[in-house]
């Protein structure tokens, strides 16, 4: 097997694998960074990115606001030491961004402009038309490219990694094109391997989006932090689950049940001060999990549409006009026009909630580190404790600047002192990830199928593992996924040829699915109250008595996980009620 050697291995090359790249080879151009990607790099999910970053620029706002709705937004679920250095740094992430050429839509007068969006009180949101991510990501893409330390692995399947003496030292990947095992021997690992949304079968998540990064580090020993809250977000196609941005509703976009009805207002998202003026924070305004967990009381009291897609409410922007709605909402009619051959200009569109972000992931500390050491994690894989219980949208694509860069310098700090590995110990790892993958080749008493296996998974997770839960959903989940990640040993292949195998990929894509559903299922049915996108239907308050802590899932191998718990850091803001509805429920 060939090896090869790095200071820091990058798993994953969306924005924080980027960015956390970009901070290593400005900070030491002697470093040797290797940046390990299943796709190529502009094909990560970051590049769907509609909406915007928040971060303070404008008179009139403050960090400490920033600071409030972020908490408040999360349900006092986020470590607020976390929050506090994230407000700080998000202007100066985004300011270098535009230094490195991100195209920000400008005011008039040539500053930057932002627009609203959910749960955040200010206008704070930078963006580039409906496609930030596009931009963000593809500035920062062309940004290391300025670095030759930066050795990109694209189209390389990281499989596992490589421990010795209680330490991270590296990691094996197929290159797909080969279906050769190379070994990589680093002194830190960072993980960057994004979301794990397609756990559920209806979800904005790109198809990529498979939790390996969480599995990597769980199965390593890294508990995984939060992962019972999933966001959905309140407005996806309801055939492809494509997202319409939050931005549609920052602009104005309101929305209807079948009466016509801003419906909102039935469910404490406040009043508006005059007609078709709702006030900023309320409303279609509202955070998503309040606006998600609204549509299914209105689907259970029969006032959504029926349409040939299913079940639906009306986004309605026709009010903007089309000058304004093709300056800043362009790909959203594009979207609405390709798929639903609905124009936004004339016609409402029909959305529903969709799952779209999770809050949970590796556990980490503010400086990215996770309890295994030579291990660091950032981005959407990662738990740092910024959205606690759930995420204001906008934060995530700040959240890969500025805890990708965080990371890239805890590991620079870590590996400045550290002792050699023992490689002969690294190889035998190594060997074994690699028995791994031929023992998937040879198995010749496989009878389940990849695709039965996944269908039967996504299918439990939007039944019983939803915007609401309760005590026997879940229980069944937790049994039905135990059985489902038995059965998963003898799943079969149906391709065993060695050049982008895809059947292989989509196979080890679903252990990790399996393994990160189970450990949010576990996580859901051991939180016994509601907060934020956790909501139980018998457990129906938030209980900061018992819950205002975070859960922590520790993999038992074949076994079934096990939970407990951590506290969460409050710095200044005690636990209180959320403002958008005058009260948790
Ligand atoms: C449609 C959509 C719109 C969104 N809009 C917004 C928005 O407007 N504002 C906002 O703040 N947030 C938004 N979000 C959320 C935000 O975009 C994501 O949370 C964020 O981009 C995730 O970035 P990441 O770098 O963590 O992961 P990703 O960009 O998903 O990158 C993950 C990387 O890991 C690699 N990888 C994964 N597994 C492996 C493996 N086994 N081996 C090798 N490589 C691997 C992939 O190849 C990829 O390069 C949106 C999300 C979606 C889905």
């Amino acid at each position: 097997m060939e090896t090869i050697v790095a200071d820091v291995a990058i798993v994953g090359a969306g924005g924080a694998g980027l960015r956390a790249a970009i901070a290593l080879a400005e900070a030491d151009p002697k470093l040797r960074i290797a940046l390990i990607s299943k796709v190529y790099p502009m094909r990560s999910h970051t590049c769907a990115a509609e909406g915007g970053a928040a971060g303070v620029i404008k008179p009139g706002d403050s960090l400490d606001m920033h600071f409030d709705d972020t908490v408040s937004g999360g349900d006092w679920l986020s470590d607020q030491d976390c929050v506090e250095y994230f407000v700080k740094e998000a202007p100066g992430e985004l300011l270098q961004l535009e230094h490195w050429g991100c195209p920000w839509n400008r005011e008039a007068d040539g500053s930057v402009a932002v627009r609203s969006f959910g749960g955040m009180k200010k206008q704070r949101t930078w963006f580039a038309a409906d496609k930030s991510g596009f931009h963000i990501l593809h500035t920062l893409f062309q940004t290391s490219l300025r670095f030759p330390s930066i050795v990109r692995f694209d189209e390389y399947y990281v499989l596992d990694l490589l421990l010795d003496e209680g330490r991270c030292r590296g990691l094996t990947a197929m290159e797909m094109r080969s279906g050769l095992i190379r070994q990589f021997n680093a002194g830190a690992v960072i993980v960057a391997g994004g979301g794990a949304g397609r756990m559920f079968p209806f979800t904005t998540n790109g198809a990529i989006k498979t939790g390996d990064g969480m599995a990597l580090a769980y199965r390593a020993g890294v508990p995984l932090k939060d992962m019972e809250f999933v966001q959905y977000h309140p407005t996806g196609l309801p055939n492809t689950g494509s997202l319409l941005t939050e931005a549609c509703r920052g602009e104005g976009g309101v929305l209807l049940n079948r009466n016509g009805r801003r419906y909102l207002q039935d469910y404490g998202m406040g009043p508006e001060t005059e007609p078709g003026k709702p006030q900023l924070k309320t409303m279609e305004l509202g955070p998503r999990d309040r606006l998600s967990q609204a549509y299914w009381h209105e689907l259970q009291k029969g006032n959504t549409v029926s349409t040939r897609w299913g079940e639906c409410v009306l986004l309605d922007m026709r009010h903007l006009g089309e000058r304004k709605i093709n300056e800043r909402l362009p790909l959203v009619r594009e979207l609405a026009i390709s798929y639903l051959g609905v124009d936004i200009v004339t016609d409402p569109v029909p959305v529903r909630p969709v799952v779209h972000y999770m809050m949970g992931g590796i556990a980490t500390d503010t400086r990215a580190a996770t309890p295994l050491p030579g291990l660091f994690a950032a981005g959407e894989c990662a738990c740092v404790s910024l959205n606690g219980a759930n995420r204001l949208g906008s934060n995530s694509l700040v959240e890969l600047l500025v805890f990708g860069k965080r990371a890239a310098g805890s590991a620079i700090e870590y590996i400045r002192d550290l002792p050699a590995a023992g490689t002969a110990a690294l190889t035998a790892r190594a060997q074994e990830s690699q028995a791994r993958i031929r023992e998937l080749f040879s198995r010749t008493d496989g009878i389940e199928s990849m695709s039965g296996l996944r269908r039967e998974m996504t299918d439990t997770m939007e039944k019983n593992v939803g915007i609401y839960r309760d005590q026997a959903g879940l229980q069944q989940a937790v049994d039905t996924l135990g059985q489902l990640r038995r059965r998963y040993r003898k799943v079969m292949l149906s391709d065993r040829s060695n050049v982008f195998n895809t059947d292989l990929f989509q196979v080890l894509e679903l252990g990790c699915m399996l393994d990160c559903a189970e450990a949010l299922t576990v996580g859901a049915l051991a939180r016994r109250e509601s907060r934020g996108a956790h909501q139980r239907l018998d457990w129906a308050k938030r209980d900061d008595d018992h819950y205002l802590r975070h859960s922590m899932v520790h993999y038992r191998g074949s076994g079934a996980p096990r939970v407990d718990y951590q506290d969460v850091v409050i710095t200044r803001s005690p636990p209180g009620l959320r403002d958008y509805s005058g009260g948790h429920q």
